[in-house]
């Protein structure tokens, strides 16, 4: 199946990044749907500021900038969003009963033919695929932040996704431009985050018990490990309670080493989300 049409769903930090991606270098008609308005408009402002930072260093031009944002269009109809795509990429907040709610709907509205994917950061691909009657149809996409700049898809199998499916992910996951990997058993974390979730929650832990600053931690593994940026800085961008959800995720499907950092929990409670809400363990209001 030629695969020529997009549906991302969810604008936030990673939707409207890989709806960007795909209109931007794989050239497919996006269609991005979120729930408010304003969601939607802060979401195509987001990639109107990303191509226009690409812009400016002159990596594209204004024409391409023009005709990428004419192929993205916004809705807030799930139908209109998803009825003539042949992939849809979920990508809700990381949250089971809201993930399942939006599958089961995208389903009823798919084409018979169409892809399925989320971009879950942990959740079970083949719970997620019990959702929707095409689970051979489904898999993991999972992007990371940003999609923009990240050159890994980590593509997950459920139980029972088929090898089309999986190749069909892989090749779109190439034409945008992106390296992959497979992940053949469907396991909480997959890859990337089984190994970096842990390392994130604890740094919370040694911010949480007084055992070090957090510049202190961030410099340490930035200059000690060769990390581009620090743990705790890493979790202001990647979202406290989007963090808080994943570790949640690993510690009920992994057991109990995986456990939260109290202070992860507390900052979620106190809707210190990190950049995307303003603050988070930094003030991001003032440049930094
Ligand atoms: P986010 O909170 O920035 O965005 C989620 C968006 O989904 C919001 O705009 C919200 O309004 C919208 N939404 C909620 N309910 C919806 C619905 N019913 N239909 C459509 N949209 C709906 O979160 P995010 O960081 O973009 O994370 C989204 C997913 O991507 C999560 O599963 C997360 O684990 C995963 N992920 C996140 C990162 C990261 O670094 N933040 C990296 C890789 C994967």
């Amino acid at each position: 199946m030629e695969i020529t049409r997009i549906a991302v769903l969810g604008a936030g930090l990673m939707g409207h990044g890989i709806a960007q991606v795909s209109a931007q270098v794989a050239k497919y008609e996006v269609a991005i749907r979120d729930v408010k308005q304003e969601f939607l408009d802060r979401g195509m402002g987001m990639i109107r500021n990303s191509l226009a930072k690409f812009v400016e260093k002159q990596v594209v031009s204004e024409q391409h900038m023009k005709e990428t944002m004419a192929r993205i269009n916004s809705t807030l109809d799930m139908k209109e969003a998803v009825e003539q795509a042949d992939l849809i990429i979920e990508a809700v907040p990381e949250n089971l009963k809201i993930k399942k709610a939006v599958l089961t709907e995208a389903d009823r509205y798919a084409k018979e033919d169409a892809i399925i994917t989320s971009n879950t950061s942990s959740i079970s691909i083949t719970e997620l695929a019990s959702s929707i009657q095409r689970p051979e149809k489904f898999c993991g996409m999972h992007f990371f932040n940003p999609p923009q700049l990240m050159k890994l898809v980590e593509i997950i199998r459920g139980a029972k996704t088929s090898d089309e499916t999986v190749d069909a992910v892989v090749a779109v996951s190439h034409r945008m431009g992106k390296e992959t990997v497979v992940v053949k058993k469907d396991s909480a974390g997959f890859i990337v985050n089984r190994i970096l979730v842990p390392a994130l929650n604890e740094a919370f832990n040694l911010v949480w018990e007084g055992i070090a600053d957090p510049e202190d931690i961030d410099k340490a593994i930035k200059l000690g490990l060769n990390w581009p940026m620090g743990p705790i800085t890493l979790v202001d961008y990647l979202g406290i309670d989007t963090t808080l959800a994943i570790a949640e995720v690993l510690q009920n499907e992994l057991g109990p080493k995986y456990s939260p950092s109290p202070l992860l929990r507390q900052m979620t409670r106190a809707k210190l989300f990190g950049r995307k809400s303003g603050k988070g363990f930094y003030d991001w209001t003032k440049k930094r």
